[in-house]
This record gives structure tokens, sequence and C-alpha cells, in this order.
């Protein structure tokens, strides 16, 4: 079976319950496409695809990439992982399992019905760089033995398996890397720093920067993402990746913390916690690759972007 890329495929989405997922579930139902979602709920929850429940386009299956997975499809996204370090290092090893047999899982799939496969990598593969900004050329700086480890070389091993299975069995991979990325149905408790932030402002409670909040990050908002990841598994065979997707407007986690606090109109104050270790000091993509290649660069401005996920979080916490 080959994906047939101007025809209507049934795509599996693992990890589709989650933030990134529950998006892009929903992009490839409105195109018509049928979309197996397949999610172990450990991040993930179905009120994130709650609206699409009844379309009988959709479907959804509590299964752990982990293990090995039967079924028929012509396109696979692999997105299922925890990513927030919170949740990463809750189970350490489960979260590397799920990066490696998971991968070896999915591409085993994906060889097995000769269909097309995208890897969720992550800017985490360049670890702490000293390369700024980050182009896909670089190697990077990971910790093999930190607390970050189980993730990065997680992710690190998925990328390197994507491109033995291209070398040995020819298949069709996309691997994308993907930058730090926000917007609705992020898990409020989520430890990352932006639904952190928000929710920290809309309760009017103390903003907890760690460290000095002059580390960097490049926030892509989550609609901009979803459009690169889904040119990048609609291109040209020849294009492998890995290749950047995020957006390059770098800020600080102070500029951020104050952004949020206008936004919000909150009082709460800031207040300093120690940096977590192995926290990369700067991070932000170069996308002239994605730029040449898939023609995409993101659009939506941080503003834009936080106010509708505030938005989103002020609704959700009033239910
Ligand atoms: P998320 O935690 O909201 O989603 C991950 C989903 O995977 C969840 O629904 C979770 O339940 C599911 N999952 C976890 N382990 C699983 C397993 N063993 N079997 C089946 N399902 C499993 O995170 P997200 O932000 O949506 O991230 C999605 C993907 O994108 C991840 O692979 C992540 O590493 C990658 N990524 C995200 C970002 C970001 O900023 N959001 C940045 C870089 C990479
Ligand atoms: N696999 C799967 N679904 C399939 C085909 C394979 O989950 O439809 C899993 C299976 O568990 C296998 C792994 O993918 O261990 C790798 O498959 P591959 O064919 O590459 O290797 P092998 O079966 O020789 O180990
Ligand atoms: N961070 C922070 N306060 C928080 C949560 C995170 O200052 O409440 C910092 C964190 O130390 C890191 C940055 O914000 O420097 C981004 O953290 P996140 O967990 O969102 O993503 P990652 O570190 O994986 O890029």
């Amino acid at each position: 079976m080959t994906s047939s890329l101007n025809m209507k495929n049934k795509i599996l989405v693992t990890g589709g319950a989650g933030f990134l997922g529950s998006h892009l579930c929903g992009v490839l139902i409105k195109e018509g496409h049928d979309v197996l979602c397949v999610d172990n709920f450990f991040t993930g929850n179905k009120d994130n695809v709650n609206h699409l429940l009844l379309n009988p386009k959709f479907e959804l299956m509590r299964h752990d990439v982990t293990f090995p997975l039967y079924v028929e499809v012509d396109q696979i996204y692999n997105l299922a992982c925890p990513a927030s370090p919170i949740h990463y290092q809750h189970d350490p090893v489960q979260t590397t399992k799920t990066s490696v047999h998971g991968a070896i899982n999915m591409l085993g799939l994906a060889k097995r019905l000769n269909a097309r496969i995208l890897q969720a990598s992550t800017s985490e593969v360049y670890g702490d760089p000293e390369v700024h900004p980050q182009t896909e050329d670089y190697w990077g700086r990971v910790n093999p033995i930190g607390i970050r480890s189980c993730y990065d070389e997680g992710k690190r091993c998925a990328e390197t398996l994507f491109f033995d299975y291209w070398r040995q069995h020819q298949l069709e991979i996309k691997v994308m890397r993907i930058f730090n990325t926000y917007g609705p149905r992020m898990h409020p408790n989520d430890g990352r720093v932006v639904s952190n932030f928000i929710v920290q402002a809309l309760k009017n409670e103390s903003i907890t920067i760690y460290g000095d909040g002059s580390q960097t990050r490049s926030f892509c908002y989550v609609d901009d993402l979803i459009g690169g990841m889904k040119k990048l598994m609609e291109s040209d065979k020849a294009i492998t990746g890995p290749i950047n997707i995020g957006n390059p407007n770098e800020f600080t986690m102070l500029e951020l913390a104050e952004l949020v606090l206008k936004l919000t109109s909150s009082h709460s104050k800031l207040t300093f916690k120690s940096l977590p270790e192995d926290d990369p000091k700067q991070r932000q993509p170069d996308i002239s690759l994605a730029k040449a290649k898939l023609d995409w660069e993101p659009k939506i401005k941080l503003e834009d972007g936080l106010k509708e996920t505030i938005a989103y979080f002020r609704k959700l916490l009033q239910t």
C-alpha cells in the first residue's frame, strides 16, 4: 500500500489524545481523512478529542506503543511520548521505552504496510547548545546520564532508528525537530512554562521563574506548528529531514512572564526558584531549511497566540 497523497487516507496518529496530537487529528478529520488515534492516556486525555468522538471518520484506541500494533493504515504520525519535563521524568525508564520501543514498533508497522511515517522529534536533541541558533547539521550537546537524558537520548535513538529503516529498508521517513510549542489544550498541570505562567497569572498566584529568568526559548503557536508538520508529511519523498519546525522569535523567561502578566491584567508577583539540572540556557531554531524545502514559516505572533491560550485556560479554570 503506497501513500497516495492526493487521496483521502487512513492515518494513524500516535499520542493523538495529547496537546499536539489532538490538534493534528482535528485538522486531518477536517480534510476528510480517516484517523486512527492511538494513545495510552498517560498525559493525554479523552477531553482533548471529545469533539471528534462522534465523527465516523475518527477512531480512538487505547494502546501503549511500546507494544506491537497491527492495524492497516496509509500514513503514520508518531507523536506518542510525554513532552513536559515533570511528566517524562516521572517514569524515565518508560519514557525511553516509549521513544525507542515505540519507534521500533511504529517503524515495523510502517515497513509491513509500506506507509510513510513522520517522527515528532525535538529541539532537545541539541541539548544545551553551543551553536546558536540551532541548525539541523549541529550534532548537539546532550548529557547522556542526566535527568533529561531519558527524553533527549530516547528521541536521539528514535532518529537513529528512523534513518536506519530508511537506509536499510527504504522506508519513506520524515523527521521533524519540534521547538517549544504552546496553545489551547496544553495540560494545566503540565509544568511547561507557558501553561504554568498563564495558570499562575489567572489565579493571581506567584509566577515561578526558574533560575534568574535570563534563559531563552522560542515559542511557536500550535496552528503554525501543525501546518509545518503536515507540509513535511506531504513533501517530496526525497525530503527526509531532520528539519527544524518552530518560531525563531526568542524570548527570555522574564520577558515571557511580563507579557503574560500584561495580557492577563494579573496582580501576580514573580518568585525565583532554582534552575532545574541541565536546563538549556538558550534555544532558537534556524528555520532556513523549512523555508526553502517546505515553503513554511510561522505566522502567529507570541502576543496573539498567548491571547488564544489565555482564553482557553480562563474558560477551563471556570469549569
Ligand atoms: P503531550 O504529553 O500532550 O502528548 C503526548 C501524548 O502521547 C499523550 O496523549 C500521551 O498520553 C501519549 N503517550 C505517551 N506515552 C505513550 C505510549 N507509550 N503509548 C501511547 N501513547 C503515549 O505532549 P505534546 O506536547 O502533544 O507532544 C507530542 C509530541 O511532540 C511528543 O512526541 C513530544 O516529544 C513532541 N514535542 C513536543 C514539543 C512541544 O513543545 N509541545 C516540543 C518538542 C517535541
Ligand atoms: N510490528 C508491529 N506491527 C506490524 C509489524 C511489526 O508492531 O505491523 C513491530 C514488531 O513488534 C516488531 C517491530 O515492529 O518487533 C519491528 O518490526 P521489523 O519487521 O522491523 O523487525 P522484526 O519483526 O524482524 O523484529
Ligand atoms: N520554567 C520556568 N518556570 C516554570 C516552568 C519552566 O522558569 O514554571 C523555565 C524552565 O526552567 C526552562 C523554560 O522555562 O528554562 C522552558 O521550560 P519548559 O519546561 O516549558 O520547556 P523546555 O525546558 O523543555 O524547553
